[in-house]
């Protein structure tokens, strides 16, 4: 039978379903993949030291202008991948677990997301933990109120996933009857690691332009994800 057909059927039978989403997801709404394109940044800085807390508390000004010139696209707009993904989630329980921050799961309409590394639009400041507008962070990284240093709520290398992070998508995935991996090369620990909490019935699916590898049986749709969802 035909691997589309077959994930058509395996959605039909399920009733709760686990999607695990990457960049992948993202591209089509223009917010390009910055681990395939890590050439983009060659010069004084990687992407890894820009993007770490050690960048923030060191070098704040510079983490900043990195930040809000290369990550956010205030303007991008879900695709038919996220909105596919949301229709879904009106018929079925359907708890998406995402490692992009653009928040654009949510922003299709999505109910259950897990933001697995955070969200750029979900800011705060470190002085008073109050939240911010992204908004008001893309203007200026002061707090207006205290004076403090607005950020944004995503992870940074050297920091660690929220607990509740970790918590609710192994709950997830241990009631899911089916699991997808959409968009994502899979290589990220431990966003991959999560599969190990799957049931062993639940059917697994891999939608990505190129192949990925798991330690155990599941079927692989090498195809652009906007393809196979088009008739979801
Ligand atoms: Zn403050």
């Amino acid at each position: 039978m035909d691997k589309n057909k077959q994930l058509h059927e395996a959605i039909s039978a399920a009733d709760r379903i686990v999607i695990l989403t990457g960049a992948g997801v993202s591209v089509p709404s223009g917010i390009p993949d910055y681990r395939s394109k890590d050439g983009l940044y060659a010069g004084k800085h990687n992407p890894e030291y820009l993007l770490s807390e050690t960048c923030l508390q060191t070098e704040p000004d510079v983490f900043y202008e990195f930040v809000t010139q290369n990550l956010y696209y205030p303007n991008a707009k879900p695709n038919l991948i996220h909105t596919k993904m949301a229709e879904l989630g009106e018929k079925k329980a359907v708890t998406i677990i995402t490692q992009n921050i653009d928040g654009l799961h949510e922003a299709a309409g999505s109910k259950s997301v897990i933001n697995f590394h955070g969200s750029l639009y979900h800011c705060y400041c470190e002085k008073c933990g109050q939240d911010a507008n992204p908004e008001d962070y893309l203007r200026s990284d002061t707090h207006q109120n205290c004076g403090g240093r607005l950020r944004p709520d995503v992870v940074l290398y050297g920091e660690g996933i929220s607990e509740a992070a970790i918590q609710g998508s192994i709950e997830a995935l241990r009631a899911a009857e089916l699991v997808l991996i959409v968009g994502t090369s899979f290589k990220v620990s431990p966003f991959c690691n999560l599969i190990d909490f799957k049931r062993a019935e639940a059917p697994v699916f891999a939608v990505n332009k190129e192949p990925i590898f798991l330690s155990q049986p599941f079927t692989m749709i090498q195809d652009d994800a906007r393809f196979v969802f088009a008739d979801i």
